[in-house]
C-alpha cells in the first residue's frame, strides 16, 4: 500500500530529526538548523550571491517592522491570521505584580502588555518600500536583501515552517520595466533551481488571502499571471511545495507609499523570493539526509 501525502510527511519529518538536520523545538514549525541544514542554505546563498552579482543594490533590514507599514498596506484584512505582532509590558508596579502572577499561572498574559510599534516582517521585501518614497532614478532600481520572516501558521509539516528565510531581488520601475524582468526570472529561475536537479515546475499562483473578499483578490491575481511559483513535488503531484516565488505587485507599493517612477506615474514593484529553508529541503528530499551521496553535479553547483 502507498504512502498517503501526511504519512510521506511525517517520514521526512523524522528523518529529518533522526538524522540530525533539522532541530525540533517546543513550538510545531519553529525549527532549529543543524550542521548540514545550515551548511546546504551559506552554500544556496552564495549559489544566488554568483547569480546576481553585481545587479542589485544590496540592503539589510531586521526581522521587525513598522506596524504602520502593515497597516498602510492592508495586510491585516488580506492576511490577519499570519500576522505576529509585538507587544510589551508598559505598566506600573500594581500591574506588573498582576503580570507577574499571571505569567507563574501559565494564563495568557496578553491583556496585561501594550502593542509596540513594530511587528515581525511578513516577508522579506516590506520593509523596503516605505523607504523609496519619492521618485526613482531613470531605469528603475534593483535591490537584493535577505531576511527573516514570520507567518503563524502552526503545523507539523517540515516544510511550512512559522519562522524562516526569504532571499529577494525586487525591482522598481515602470510598468514595462517591472513586468520584463518577471518575464526574465520565470526561466531564469528554472534554470538556476533545475541545475540543483530538482524536478521542478513552474505554476501560476495566488497569495492565501483571507476570507470571502480574499476569493476576489485570488481571481483576479490568477486572471492578471501576477504571481508564479516554482514549485517540486515532495509528498504528491497534487500539492507541490512552492520553493521561489515571483511576484509582480503592479504600482501597490508605488502608490501606498508614493514611490514614483522617473515618468511621474506610480512605480511599479516586483519581487523574486528564494524560499531558502524550502529549497534545502527539496534538496534534503530529492538527494537524500547524506550530504556525501548527492549527485555530483548538485555538489559542484553549490560548490559543496
Ligand atoms: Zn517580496
Amino acid at each position: 500500500m502507498s504512502m498517503s501525502h501526511a504519512e510521506k510527511q511525517e517520514a521526512f519529518r523524522q528523518g529529518l530529526l533522526e538524522h540530525r538536520i533539522l532541530i525540533q523545538t517546543q513550538v510545531p514549525g519553529i525549527f532549529g538548523h543543524a550542521a548540514p541544514f545550515d551548511a546546504v542554505i551559506r552554500k544556496l546563498e552564495a549559489r544566488i550571491d554568483r547569480e546576481v552579482a553585481g545587479e542589485a543594490e544590496r540592503v539589510y533590514f531586521p526581522p521587525v517592522l513598522a506596524r504602520e507599514v502593515v497597516r498602510s498596506t492592508g495586510y491585516m484584512e488580506n492576511f490577519p491570521t499570519l500576522c505576529g505582532s509585538v507587544h510589551s509590558f508598559t505598566g506600573d508596579g500594581a500591574l506588573h505584580s498582576a503580570l507577574v502572577e499571571r505569567v507563574k499561572q501559565g494564563g495568557d498574559w496578553g491583556e496585561f502588555l501594550e502593542q509596540s510599534q513594530v511587528v515581525l516582517v511578513p516577508s522579506a521585501c516590506y520593509p523596503l518600500y516605505p523607504t523609496l518614497e519619492g521618485e526613482l532614478p531613470p531605469g528603475g532600481k534593483l535591490f537584493d536583501l535577505v531576511g527573516h520572516v514570520f507567518r503563524h501558521e502552526p503545523s507539523d509539516d517540515p516544510t511550512r515552517m512559522q519562522a524562516f528565510r526569504q532571499r529577494e531581488n525586487v525591482r522598481l520601475g515602470s510598468a514595462d520595466e517591472v513586468a520584463a524582468w518577471c518575464e526574465g526570472w520565470l526561466q531564469r529561475s528554472i534554470r538556476v533551481l533545475s541545475a540543483l536537479e530538482l524536478p521542478v515546475r513552474l505554476d501560476l499562483a495566488t497569495d492565501p488571502f483571507f476570507g470571502r473578499g480574499g476569493r476576489m483578490m485570488k481571481a483576479t491575481q490568477r486572471a492578471q499571471e501576477l504571481k508564479h511559483e516554482v514549485t517540486v513535488a515532495l509528498f504528491s503531484e497534487e500539492r507541490p511545495l512552492a520553493i521561489t516565488s515571483i511576484n509582480n505587485h503592479q504600482d501597490h507599493f508605488g502608490h501606498v507609499f508614493g514611490i514614483h517612477g522617473a515618468d511621474g506615474g506610480y512605480a511599479h514593484s516586483a519581487c523574486i523570493g528564494f524560499g531558502l529553508e524550502r529549497i534545502a529541503l527539496a534538496l534534503f528530499h530529492t538527494h537524500g539526509f547524506e550530504l556525501e551521496g548527492w549527485p555530483a553535479g548538485v555538489r559542484d553547483a553549490l560548490e559543496l
